[in-house]
Order: structure tokens, then C-alpha cells, then sequence
């Protein structure tokens, strides 16, 4: 039986965490953790049985343990739930398929209790990568990649222990402004940004597609996991998202990943490492695809992309600051606080005025997401 705890089990991520459980009778869900959904979490906790659930809200924690009273579940929140989910005993791997840096603490906490971990949640592997990786080799347990780039990747590198990464090609659909200009870009509004053309997702990521900054964190994702410079990493429009990402080696080969768009491969493939299973669905008809193609990411309309990169290449905090600024920037143009640029702007501002520390640890990384809001909030 595989013991597993989901972070985020109401999310995009997490819901087809849960179909994969569903479809392997040997998967177990021993702690479910979400923000606020307690309909959807209740309805989990009914179908598979979880000892632990969090809430992250404990108004909302509280209604769901009146809810559940009658199962044998202990109900938690806030942080400290958060923590006990990701390290309750029983587990053996945590799936971090929540959002955000939050997820910076659980991971780390799971890792310490010497929990695998299948991680979604690459704004953790960005902001606290320098901690995460060494402490992966010292407790001796696995960073299993979910994104599906990173996913593919690592697929690629199966068999090829010992020779080393020349180059990784990160594929990009390019989002749904792909070919626009940046005076185009001007009035998109959320319901614009929020379409992406092959892959549904949370809400955050898919207006991460958009701008490019989700490609940007993946080359610092893929940074640490496969530890390669960040110029390493070339970025390659591939917009019928069917190659998920390919590698490069010192001979020339190229090793890919193909299939079609469907976050349940890399998840299963995470959770039963190194073997592959059946996974129901559809499967590539290269014939009825006709053609795969390829473009360079436009560096004008995309600046997001070209900060990253900058901010990856410095190091320290600055991979925090840009991330911290993203998340800030995102959520307020969600609520339709800001226009669609000025998420890039806040980014660009914030790592401006951004005195970097060298090798932070995770207070000063907390520290550095808190002065990024304030400096925003005070000079936007
Ligand atoms: P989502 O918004 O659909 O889901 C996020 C989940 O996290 C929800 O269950 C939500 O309740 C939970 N959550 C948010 N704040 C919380 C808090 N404070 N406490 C407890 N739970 C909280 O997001 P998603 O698209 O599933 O993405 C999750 C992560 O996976 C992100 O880091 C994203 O970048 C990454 N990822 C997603 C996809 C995808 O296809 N959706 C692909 C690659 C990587
Ligand atoms: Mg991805």
C-alpha cells in the first residue's frame, strides 16, 4: 500500500491526485490539507478515508468537523495543520499540490520526517531550492517532479546516470497571447488570461502561463532539480504541447517526452517511480496532429520570462522577490486591482529596489516575501 498525503487535495492538482488514487488499488490517502472548500474536502474525506484533514481556515475547520463527526478523522488548521498534515506518520510520500510559497514550510517539514515528495508546488522549489536540495541528499528521500516539464525531463533522464545535461530544452505553449505584441497586451482582463489553449489548471498558474512567469519559475525549477546553470536552460515554444520537454546530451542526442496534455502521467508517474502503470485517457494520433512546431519566446511581450532568468542568474533572495511580487501582483489582478502589465511592472520595480541576501534561510526567505509586499504596497 503507498501512503499518501496531498497538500491542495481541492486544487487542480489535487482532484487528479485523487483520480489516480482512485484508479490504483494499492494507493492509500492518509492526510488531506485545503484552503477553504470544505464541500469538496468533506466529500474527499467520505471517499477515501484520511485520518488527518486540514483547513486552512479554522472558521471553516470548525464547520467541517461538525460535518464530519460521524468518521473517524481528526480536523486541523493554519499553519500548524498544515505542518501535521504534511508529516502525519503514516505517510510515506506528500503530494505539495498546493499553491504558492506557503508550501515552503510543510515541504521542508515533510522532508525532515522523511517523506518523499511529489512536488507540484514549484514556487517553493524557487524560493527555497538552496535548502530543499541538500537536505533532500541528507534525509536521504526524493523530489519527485509533477510539473509536467520537469516530469518529462526527468523521464529523459532514466538510463543516463553518469552522463551529464548539456543543455535542457523547456518546452512552452506560449499561453493565449502568443504572437500579440505588448501594446496588445494592455486591456486583457482575468477572463482574457485565464483561457489557456491546452491545459486546465488553477487559476494562479494559468495566469502564470500567460505572462510567461510560470516558465521563467520552471527554469529555476529545473535549476535545482537537475542542477543545471540557468543558462542551461532554453526555452522553446512548442504550442500543440505534445514534446513536455527534452534534453540535450554531450553527443547531441536529444532525449524528449511526448504525450498528450494530461497532468495525471506525471502525477502516477511521481507516485509509483520508477514504474509505469495504465492510465486511462486519450493517446497521441500523430497522424491526426500533423505537424509539431517550434518558435523562440518573444522577450518584449514576455519581459516576465526575461526577469526571471535575471533573477535565477543572481541568486540568494532575488529568486524570493520575484516570486513574492508575482504572487502579490497576480492575486490583486485577479480582483481586477491592477492592470494586466503592471504585474510585470511590480516584479521589475521590486527587484529593483532589492538589496539581495546570500544563501537565506527560511526566516529571511519569509522576511524577504514580507518586505517584497510592503515595498509594493507602498510604492504602487
Ligand atoms: P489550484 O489553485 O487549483 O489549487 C490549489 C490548492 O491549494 C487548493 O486545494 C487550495 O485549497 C489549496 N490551498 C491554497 N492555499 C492554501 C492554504 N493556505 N492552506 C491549505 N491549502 C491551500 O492550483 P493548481 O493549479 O492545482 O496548482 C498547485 C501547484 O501545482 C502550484 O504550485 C502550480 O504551480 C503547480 N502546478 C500545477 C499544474 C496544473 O496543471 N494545475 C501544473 C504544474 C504545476
Ligand atoms: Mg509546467
Amino acid at each position: 500500500m503507498k501512503k499518501i498525503a496531498i497538500l491542495g487535495s481541492t486544487g487542480s492538482i489535487g482532484t487528479q491526485t485523487l483520480e489516480v488514487v482512485e484508479n490504483n488499488s494499492d494507493m492509500q490517502v492518509t492526510a488531506l490539507a485545503a484552503g477553504s472548500n470544505i464541500a469538496l474536502l468533506e466529500n474527499q474525506i467520505r471517499r477515501f478515508h484520511p485520518s488527518l484533514a486540514c483547513v486552512w481556515d479554522p472558521e471553516k475547520a470548525a464547520e467541517l468537523r461538525v460535518a464530519v463527526h460521524d468518521l473517524d478523522v481528526k480536523v486541523v488548521s493554519g499553519m500548524e495543520g498544515l505542518l501535521e498534515a504534511a508529516t502525519e506518520p503514516q505517510s510515506e510520500i506528500l503530494v505539495t499540490a498546493i499553491v504558492g510559497m506557503i508550501g515552503i514550510r510543510p515541504t521542508i517539514a515533510a522532508m525532515e520526517a522523511g517523506k518523499d515528495i511529489a512536488l507540484a508546488n514549484k514556487e517553493t522549489l524557487v524560493t527555497a531550492g538552496h535548502l530543499i536540495m541538500p537536505l533532500s541528499r541528507e534525509k536521504k528521500v526524493r523530489i519527485l517532479p509533477v510539473d509536467s516539464e520537469h516530469s518529462a525531463i526527468f523521464q529523459c533522464l532514466q538510463g543516463n546516470e553518469g552522463n551529464p545535461i548539456h543543455k535542457i530544452l523547456l518546452t512552452a505553449s506560449g499561453g493565449p497571447f502568443r504572437g500579440w505584441s505588448r501594446a496588445q497586451l494592455a486591456a486583457v482582463r482575468p477572463e482574457d488570461a485565464l483561457k489557456h489553449p491546452n491545459w486546465s489548471m488553477g487559476r494562479k498558474i494559468t495566469i502564470d502561463s500567460s505572462t510567461m512567469v510560470n516558465k521563467g519559475l520552471e527554469v529555476m525549477e529545473a535549476h535545482w532539480l537537475f542542477d543545471v546553470t540557468i543558462d542551461q536552460v532554453e526555452v522553446v515554444i512548442q504550442p500543440q504541447s505534445v514534446i513536455h520537454s527534452m534534453v540535450e546530451f554531450a553527443d547531441g542526442a536529444v532525449m524528449a517526452q511526448l504525450g498528450t496534455p494530461d497532468m495525471k502521467l506525471p502525477i502516477q508517474y511521481a507516485l509509483c517511480y520508477p514504474n509505469r502503470r495504465d492510465l486511462p485517457g486519450a493517446r497521441l494520433d500523430f497522424a491526426a496532429l500533423g505537424s509539431i512546431t517550434f518558435e523562440k519566446p518573444d522577450p518584449e511581450t514576455f519581459r516576465g520570462l526575461g526577469l526571471a532568468l535575471e533573477a535565477g542568474r543572481r541568486g540568494g533572495t532575488m529568486p524570493t522577490v520575484f516570486n513574492a511580487a508575482n504572487e502579490y501582483a497576480v492575486a490583486k489582478f485577479l480582483k481586477k486591482e491592477i492592470p494586466y502589465l503592471t504585474i510585470v511592472e511590480m516584479i521589475e520595480a521590486a527587484m529593483s529596489h532589492h538589496t539581495v541576501t546570500e544563501h537565506p534561510d527560511v526566516e529571511q526567505i519569509l522576511a524577504a516575501e514580507r518586505e517584497t509586499e510592503e515595498y509594493i504596497r507602498s510604492a504602487f
